[in-house]
This record gives C-alpha cells, structure tokens and sequence, in this order.
C-alpha cells in the first residue's frame, strides 16, 4: 500500500506540471490508487457516476501515458466509484472488455460504449426535433421498409448522432439478428482508403455488403473524394438493391453538399430527409431537466431558466454548462444560485463576451482542432501547419467579430496586410479542398 502512495505521488506530480490546481482538484486529487500490477492501474474515487464516466473517457489515457513514461509500467488505467469497487470484479471485467476489443471491429465497440447513452427513452420529443424522432423510431421498428435511405440532418449538436444510435440500441434489443454496422463517415472514408493502398478493396467491399442496415454518421465527409464516394454509391445501390435499411446524417441537406455528386443526392432525396432545428426554449428546459435527472445533478428552476435563455444554439453545449454546474457543485458542495450560474458559465454564453474575448476563444478551438499551441499560433513560424492554423484563426475572427483588420493584425503582432493575406489564403483553400473547407465550417459553427 505504502509503494502506491509513492508511485501515485509520482504520477501526481506529472499531472501537476500538465494541469492546473482548479483541473487538479476537480479530476485527480481526490483519486486513490488501490491497485497496480503489470498490467492495470486502477483508482477509486466517491463521485457521481458522470464524473467518473468523464474520468475513464477523457483522463484514463493521459494516466496511462504517464504510468508508461514515469514508472515504466504499461498499464491499463481504470476508475471506480468507491462503494462499488472489488479488486476481483475490476480484473474479470476488465479481461472481458479486452477479449472483446480483440474479437469485435472498432465499430462494434463505440457500439458497445454508448448503448446507454443514447435511446429513444432519453431523447427529449419537441417541436424542432419530433419528425427526425418519428422517423427514425419507425425505421427502428420497420427497417427498409418505408423510410429508405432515411437522411437526418441539421447542424452540429442538434441530436443526429443520438437518433443514430437510440436505432441501433432499439434493433440490438429487438431484431438482435440483424447485422447493423455504423461508421462515421469519416471512419469509412479512412477505411476505404487504407483498403484501397493494401489493395484488400474486395474484403472491405465484402464487409459492407453483407450487411442488414448500414449507419454512416455525418456523410457529408466524403463529399468531394472521388474514390470514396464512387465506392459509397456502389454499397448504396447493392444494400439498396437487396432491401437493406441504409440511415445517414449530414450536418446539410443534401442540395447545400458541394462536391457530392448529384446521382448521390438524388438517391438521398428518394428516401426520406428530415431535418433537426435548434430547440426553442420550451425544449431546452424539458431537454435540461432530464438532463438533470441523469446526471444526478440539482439545480433550481431559476437557474435553468437562465441556462435555457443563454445557452442557445446547441445541445451539446448545454450538457456542458450542465456538467460544468454540477462539477462545481459537488467538489465545493454547494448550491448554484442564479449569479453563481452567471460567473460560470460565462464561456458557453457568447454574447456576453467582448469580441477580444472571442477572438481568444477562437484562437483556443483552432489551437484544439490543429493540435498546435496557442503561443505558436500566435508566434512568428512559417512552419506550414502552424502558418495555417494561424490563417485560419484569423480568417475566423474576421468573420466571427467586428474587430477591425488593425486590431486583428495587433492579436498576431502582424499589419493589416498580412491579416488579408491570410484571408485570401483560406478563401483559396476552402475553394479548393473540401476537408479544408469542413475544417473552417466546423470551427465555424462553434462561434455562431
Ligand atoms: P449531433 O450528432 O447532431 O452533432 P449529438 O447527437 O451528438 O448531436 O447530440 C449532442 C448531445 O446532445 C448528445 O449528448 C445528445 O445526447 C444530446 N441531445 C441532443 N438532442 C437531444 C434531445 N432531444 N434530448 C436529449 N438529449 C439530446
Ligand atoms: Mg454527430
């Protein structure tokens, strides 16, 4: 027991130097490491079910990595709530999920992580969203029967994905004899092009061809790449041929999807299309309250109400002011009244923020998406990857603010030229590349 407190306090002190003191206390202060072997780490911790879910999701690979680099042990990184743990049940389930991971295919397993997640029990119905839950509850219940393809879309964070999976989760349960397959598209694209190189084309072709409904998750990705695409439509018409369901989302109807060819489109708009709209406030505070309830969190009306009102555009976004609340509460044990609500969740309220303050922000997301840091973005290299996440960043907040080409040029240390020659670099780009052009409109669609 005691080399565990000294092996943790190493692996604390990585942590410290990669985090800060207010990441340190919400995630890993409170961890205990109760056992280690060659092979697993495992920690237990008295929190709330999401908490620790967020643990295993986002943290258990930093953790693993830093076991690996500072004590030399390769070691899977699991956490537990406390009152749950048993040593025994850990290591058997454990060898479980790993002699899974080696039978079943990478989808299956994203499959195996969110059958819980997403059903159409928790999907809250309102206005904006009950045709695309309709349609896709009769698709669950009647596959390739009326409803095909059926294409959802609608803009990031609106609840695509969840259909997408609340289906799978309903056939999984009731026609476990179906052979579903769900792939995002890009996960397909990457697939088909790795197959392609290895010339194993026909395996991949066999995969997808003998199956009873295929699920691709945001398609618009492949638009633009020949070789994808004209592998998708052959899959299409032989699923489509045979009768087999066929479920698509796009972040587009499919006549704004540049690039993809139009005997694509045309099979799209012979099935159904249904679109998502943002949730009006009636449904945001109905989507928020089962939140709550899930999440185990308490909040009072008044502070739902000022969510609802602020967090606008995105589901995904107010899941995060919802976590974010219920994080504070539970490590400072208090309650969230409407103030405390105001301070906190200042990022996800936009309008509130100063354009400078936006300008950072955007900053940050392409820091994110690029994997390249803020002081490098902001720096003087002409390395190419950096180059373009500085044009990028500022092609963004021209776009995204008000703030004059001077003051954007005084955030890079740069002169209004060079502001709009990187503008005219990614106006260039976007024309001409489509996973660029993807790239900047996601980016995008996180300020708007
Ligand atoms: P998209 O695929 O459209 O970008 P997701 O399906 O990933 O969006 O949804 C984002 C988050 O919001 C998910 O956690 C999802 O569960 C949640 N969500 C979206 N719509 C609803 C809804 N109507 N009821 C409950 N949760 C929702
Ligand atoms: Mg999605």
């Amino acid at each position: 027991m005691d080399n565990y407190i000294e092996i943790w306090s190493i692996v604390k002190r990585a942590l410290e130097e990669k985090y800060s003191e207010e990441i340190m206390n919400l995630w890993f202060n409170k961890l205990k490491l109760v056992y280690l072997d060659d092979k697993y780490a495992f920690f237990t911790v008295s929190s709330a079910d999401y908490l620790i879910s967020i643990l295993n999701s986002k943290y258990s690979e930093v953790l693993e990595s830093i076991f690996s680099e500072k004590i030399g042990l390769d070691v899977r990184v699991r956490v537990y709530k406390t009152e749950l743990y048993s040593e025994e049940k850990a290591i058997a389930e454990f060898k479980e999920i790993e002699e899974k991971k080696e039978k079943s295919s990478a989808e299956i397993n994203t499959y195996n992580n969110f059958t819980e997640e997403y059903t159409f029990d928790n999907f809250v119905v309102g206005g904006s969203n009950n045709f695309a839950y309709n349609a896709s509850l009769a698709v669950a219940n009647n596959p390739a029967a009326e409803y095909n393809p059926l294409l959802i879309y609608g803009d990031s964070g609106l609840g695509k994905t969840h259909l997408m999976k609340a289906i799978i989760s309903k056939i999984r349960r009731e026609k476990p004899h179906l052979n579903v397959l769900f792939i995002t598209g890009e996960n397909f694209t990457n697939e088909f092009l790795d197959a392609l190189a290895k010339k194993e084309t026909s395996a991949f072709k066999e995969k997808y061809r003998n199956i009873d409904m295929l699920m691709i998750d945001d398609i618009q990705f492949i638009a633009g790449r020949e070789a994808t695409q004209e592998e998708f439509f052959h899959t299409f018409n032989t699923l489509y041929e045979l009768k087999k369901q066929i479920v698509l989302t796009s972040d587009r109807p499919p006549k704004d999807m540049k690039n993809l060819e139009e005997r694509i489109k045309s099979r799209f708009e012979g099935g159904l299309i249904a679109d998502i709209q943002p949730p009006d406030t009636e449904l945001r505070i109905a989507i928020l309250k089962s939140k709550c309830n899930t999440m185990n969190i308490k909040l009072s009306n008044d502070v739902l109400v000022y969510i609802a009102e602020n967090v606008k555009t995105n589901i995904r976004q107010i899941e995060g002011a919802l976590k974010k609340l219920g994080a504070y509460s539970f490590v400072n044990n208090v309650e969230i009244d409407v103030d405390k609500a105001k301070k906190l969740l200042e990022e996800f309220v936009s309008s509130s923020m100063s354009p400078e303050q936006t300008a950072e922000k955007i900053i940050d997301a392409v820091s994110v998406k690029y994997g390249i840091k803020k002081e490098e973005i902001k720096g003087k290299s002409r390395s190419k990857e950096i180059a373009w996440a500085r044009h990028v960043s500022i092609y963004l907040i021209r776009n995204i603010t008000d703030l004059s080409l001077q003051t954007i040029g005084k955030i890079f240390g740069r002169d209004h030229s060079t502001v709009l020659a990187s503008i005219e670099v990614v106006n260039k780009e976007i024309m001409e590349n489509p996973v660029s052009d993807n790239d900047v409109k996601e980016l995008m669609r996180e300020f708007k």
